[in-house]
């Protein structure tokens, strides 16, 4: 039987010649490339050279050098009659052992006068080729691609005769393709930042744009930046303005929440993100009257759409936190809704269309520089989502539950009774949640979150948070609330803050006190702990969700002060029993979902 044959070629050269000597000594017949066939041989270890039984010669430099039928027919034969006889027709013997390592082209790119010629010279073909080849056969070839895997090689080789066992060749193989996945990675990251146009088209949806640079990062320091897709194009354009990174992280999660908002309860819906989370979302449910003051769209002289109603109740929900907002649209802009937009301070808006009457508004926002950007409808992210932390890449199937009145249907308390309008605030809540930062708690009301808590570590402060918000936001319907004697002059901005350290009962003094009390003709009288506390018992039918299970009861216990009668959360707490008491204790309805929603 003839001997077995080795084919080594690699840029990196540690332990080859202990790992020549070796085989050789173990009776394998060595074959190499230019450089490496040298540098064995120099050390007095016989070696061929590929050229022998290609009979061709290295061509262009070195770009073709183990590219021919006599090293791949040997290295991608199968132990069949067929590829046997395929073989000995063409005098090709098979190769078991491939040893190859790559051209180094991350460290090459990274240096700063590196051209993209250079980057282009430093493109492995023949080594790739190599390792994908003995990594596809590793039924029967060893492909070594790291050297420090020689010595246990050369060990498993003798103990095993020739034979280092299938799953040792199963393990190299995966070690190879892991090499060549990530060598494909970096050069078409590379040249997704040399060819791609970084540019946002403005002229026509989903352009050709596979990459755009951003400004920076999560903060200016985080430079370089930029978003991209793999495969196809950025399922958005920008018709003015650039996004940021945060805004992107924003504008893509409130999207996806916009969507499924209009595809679970059929109305055009809103959401008014910052940092990741909403500070409030809503669907197109009329206002009354009352209901418009509070939310300062009483003076919009565009009667009020549905699309504008759902942002006038996202955007009202909480509006200090929506200073500055990021808003999604599930629906084409309006002239309404963007003479909305138009008077708050945000940041950028992203919807699947726009008016050109509203798009003319928005353009003159903030310069021209507010960020305006349209997403593509039909856009379906992948199944599998990848992110990286700390280096390490993570997977997961995306969040892709539906969110519908089917999961509201299993009614755990001796109260069953879920209205039409406690069903649609349930899933609003519950859909907030799918996309608000962990852990997380919602309260919805009328087709719109009225209190969030996010980001918390535990239930209670979630619940907690997310009540005082509630609280309030309906402290602002309070007459006295909707009849402050503001000056003329003061900003919509203004009036907000001052409202919210009103509502809040904030004891304020010195510089602060008399700023607050010179916006207004005559000075408020504060609530007193009565007046809040008949305000607060006239709110009542309050829905909330939590994204994961109430640990304790006393969570049901802080939601009732807050109106709530409509509860969702997943069971599998040891104190379920104990929730599902205290929910009966308020005559609360509630449901048990059996989905759990963390987001980060
Ligand atoms: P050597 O130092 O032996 O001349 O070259 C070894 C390097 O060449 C290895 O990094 C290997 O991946 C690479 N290589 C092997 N065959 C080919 C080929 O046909 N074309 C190119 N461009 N590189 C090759």
């Amino acid at each position: 039987m003839s001997a077995p044959i080795a084919l080594l070629s690699v840029y990196d050269k540690s332990n080859l010649l202990e790992l020549a000597n070796g085989l050789h000594t173990a009776g394998v017949r060595l074959l190499g490339s230019g450089g490496t066939a040298k540098k064995i041989r120099e050390a007095g270890i016989p070696i061929e050279d590929v050229s022998d039984i290609t009979k061709a010669p290295e061509m262009l430099g070195g770009r073709v050098k183990t590219l021919h039928p006599a090293v791949h027919g040997g290295i991608l034969a199968r132990s069949i009659p067929s590829d046997e006889q395929d073989l000995k027709a063409q005098s090709i013997s098979p190769i078991s052992i491939v040893v190859c390592n790559l051209y180094p082209f991350t460290e090459t790119i990274s240096k700063p006068d590196c051209s993209l010629a250079d980057a282009v010279e430093e493109i492995d073909i023949g080594g790739v080729t190599l390792l994908r080849a003995a990594a596809k056969n590793h039924e029967r070839v060893s492909i070594l691609s790291d050297p420090a895997d020689y010595q246990e090689f050369l060990e498993a080789w003798k103990n095993g005769k020739g034979d280092v066992g299938q799953a040792t060749r199963s393990k190299l193989a995966l070690k190879a393709f892991e090499m060549t996945a990530k060598y494909d990675d970096a050069i078409s990251g590379y040249f997704r930042q040399q060819y791609a146009s970084s540019e946002l088209p403005k002229e026509k949806l989903a352009g050709s744009v596979q990459r755009t640079a951003l400004r920076y990062g999560a903060n200016p320091h985080q430079k370089p930046a930029q978003a991209y897709v793999t495969e196809g194009e950025l399922p958005f354009k920008a018709l003015c303005g650039s996004p940021g990174y945060i805004n992107l992280l924003d504008a893509l999660n409130s999207y996806a929440l916009v969507k499924e908002l209009q595809e679970a309860l059929g109305l055009p819906a809103a959401a008014s993100f910052k940092h990741v989370s909403p500070a409030g979302a809503a669907v197109g449910q009329e206002l009354n009257e009352v209901e418009k003051k509070v939310y300062g769209v009483d003076d919009l002289k565009e009667p009020l759409t549905p699309l504008a109603s759902a942002y006038a109740r996202a955007r009202g929900a909480d509006r200090m936190s929506s200073f500055g907002d990021f808003i999604a649209l599930s629906a084409p802009c309006d002239l309404a809704t963007a003479r909305i937009i138009s008077r708050e301070v945000s940041d950028g808006v992203i919807a699947p269309g726009y008016a050109p009457e509203a798009l003319e508004v928005l353009s003159k926002k903030k310069g021209g520089k507010y960020c305006v950007l349209q997403m593509d409808p039909n856009y379906t992210p992948a199944e599998i989502e990848t992110r990286q932390v700390y280096g390490v890449h993570m997977q997961q199937r995306r969040n892709d539950a539906k969110i519908e009145a089917k999961l509201f249907e299993n009614l755990v308390t001796k109260n069953k009774e879920l209205p039409t309008q406690a069903l649609t605030d349930l899933i609003v809540a519950t859909l907030a949640l799918k996309y608000t930062q962990s852990n997380s708690v919602a309260y919805a009301y009328r087709g719109a979150i009225v209190g969030i808590g996010a980001g918390q570590q535990s239930r209670i402060h979630c619940t907690r948070l997310a009540g005082t918000k509630a609280d309030l936001w309906w402290l602002r319907h309070h007459a006295r609330v909707l009849a402050l004697p503001f000056k003329k002059g003061v900003k919509r901005a203004e009036k907000a803050n001052a409202i919210d350290l009103y509502v809040s009962g904030e004891l304020l003094e010195g510089g602060e006190k008399a700023q607050w009390e010179g916006l207004f003709e005559s000075i408020p009288e504060p609530f007193t702990a009565e007046e809040r506390v008949a305000h607060a018992k006239q709110l009542d039918g309050v829905a909330c969700s939590s994204d994961a299970f109430f640990p304790f009861p006393d969570n049901v216990h802080r939601a009732r002060k807050s109106g709530v009668k409509y509860l969702a959360a997943p069971s599998g707490s040891v104190m379920d029993a104990e929730c599902i008491k205290a929910a009966d204790e308020h005559d609360i309805v509630f449901a048990h979902t059996s989905l759990r929603l963390f987001h980060h």
